[in-house]
């Protein structure tokens, strides 16, 4: 039997706001000690009053109109009631009927082909505590740090219209990209701030076979979600192919031995005992507000790629690379500096030079020393012929080191290009003296020899012999040789 595989994603992202989602407690509390930033509220309290944060409001707003969604003119929020240690109040404050942001949709590319993945819904609640767990003497306890309760979180769903493992995390990885474009969130997975649960199913090609919705958690990377999905295709088709009964359940990934484990049976809305928050005031959504953060939102990834093509003259690959990161599509657009003529130069360098130094130093484009207006600087310097591209090369290292400017790194080093024909003829005359055995390949017709003398020209002038003038000038030389 031919089975098809469905898959529907739920992203929980935590903004980017100051203070947390109902109290004035700062948001920041990766790196601060446990338990620091609490308040009554945040501690779910009896009495403490909860008061919406608007910025975080505004935020989902932003993130539902980048995804294509409406946004209702009415929103407000829900109780969601479970006990758990991490649930400070005994309920969760999200939303249930009335979210802020629904029916939108992600375009995306796969396998070369346009594909819309639908949004479901994107709502606002507030995040848990952590729970630490620990070993001490052979008995396991767990630890609570209150820091991230009540920190502003989103709930992104998506319809199930992923059909493989790969366009799930394809699906996560421009999920991602969006939200850090638009700043609302770091989306770090490996921190916690964009984690993702999954739903999949498998259905025969034929209809006859639909499988149960098994729901996967506890995947803390793009890599584990595909890993974890692909093994989750197989069980569940086996099960499905040898008869055997499969439960609706929710399943946990268990990263070291690569297989999922069933956690408990699936719940259901009516769980939860959903009920209106009373202590909140229902939100009314004004349309002038909602024109004006669409106005302020940044150019999405894809507008900027397919602009990238169009004002610069890339091509689809180098605009993919150069707008991965919006901190790199801005660095490329501030080294360009509307010089449109050297874009092509600044794309050679960034996605060369840049992200090689990156990958070396294991640095973000951030803390990378060099500035655009540095590129820039190089690429003059190569465009005047004042120094060659390995030069170059070298002179960025440089200034990465040392904070300095390419023009200063130059004159300080003497790495000013030699184009000086009597000076370089002294040196390639003295190459020629040296090596009889390439100039007699040269003679015999191997003409690839002459990449060797360059080579020994450069080495003797440290690299800063202009190429073009050294190779005419072997040529010449060699070319007398043999009439004399
Ligand atoms: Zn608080």
């Amino acid at each position: 039997m031919q089975f098809e595989t469905i898959i529907g994603l739920e992203v929980h992202a935590q903004l980017l706001t100051n203070s947390k989602m109902f109290c004035r407690c700062s948001a920041a509390y990766a790196s601060a000690d446990p338990n620091t930033h609490v308040c009554p509220v945040c501690l779910g309290l009896p009495g403490a009053l909860p008061v919406i944060n608007h910025g975080a409001v505004q935020a989902t707003i932003m993130t539902g109109l980048a995804l294509n969604c409406s946004i209702p003119e009415y929103s407000k929020f829900d109780r969601k009631n479970y006990i758990y240690p991490d649930l400070m109040k005994g309920y969760q404050i999200s939303q249930y009927d009335l979210p802020l942001c629904e029916s939108g949709h992600l375009p995306m590319i796969i396998d070369g082909e346009a594909k819309n993945v639908g949004i479901t819904r994107v709502h606002l609640e507030e995040d848990t505590a952590r729970l630490v767990h620990r070993t001490a003497n052979g008995e396991s306890y767990s630890l609570v740090d209150v820091n991230r309760s009540g920190v502003p979180l989103m709930e992104i769903v998506s319809e199930p219209d992923m059909r493989s493992p790969a366009e799930a995390r394809a699906y996560l990885m421009a999920l991602r990209q969006i939200l850090r474009y638009i700043g609302v969130s770091t989306a770090n997975m490996e921190e916690g701030a964009f984690r993702c649960d999954a739903n999949i199913s498998q259905r025969s090609i034929d209809g006859s076979v639909v499988g149960p919705k098994v729901e996967i958690k506890n995947m803390n990377s793009f890599r584990s979600v595909e890993r974890a999905l692909e093994f989750e295709v197989e069980r569940q088709r086996k099960a499905l192919q040898d008869g055997e009964a499969l439960a609706q359940e929710t399943r946990g990934w268990v990263e070291d031995r690569g297989i999922t484990v069933s956690q408990r049976t699936k719940e259901f809305a009516h769980d939860y005992r959903y009920f209106p928050e009373p202590d909140l005031p229902p939100l009314v959504l004004d349309r002038a507000e909602v024109s004006e953060i669409e106005g302020r939102m940044a150019e999405l990834p894809a507008a900027r790629r397919t602009r990238f093509v169009e004002q610069y003259a890339l091509n689809d690959r180098e605009a993919e690379s150069l707008t991965v990161e919006r901190s790199v599509a801005d660095f490329f657009e501030e080294t360009v500096n509307g010089k449109e003529d050297k874009a092509r130069e600044a794309s050679n360098w960034i996605t060369g030079e840049i992200f090689a130094l990156m990958r070396d130093s294991g640095l973000e484009l951030e803390d990378v020393n060099v500035m655009p207006g540095q590129i820039r600087e190089l690429i003059d310097l190569v465009d005047q012929d004042t120094i060659n591209n390995r030069t170059a090369k070298e002179v960025l290292v440089a200034v990465h080191d040392s904070g300095k400017d390419p023009k200063e790194i130059v004159e300080e080093r003497g790495l000013a290009q030699v184009s000086d024909e009597a000076q370089l003829l002294a040196v390639v005359r003295n190459v020629v003296d040296e090596h009889p055995e390439a100039v007699a390949d040269y003679q015999n017709g191997k003409k690839a020899a002459i990449g060797f003398l360059i080579g020994q020209v450069m080495k003797q002038m440290r690299g800063t012999a202009n190429p073009g003038v050294a190779r005419s000038l072997l040529e010449q030389e060699l070319a007398e040789r043999v009439t004399s």
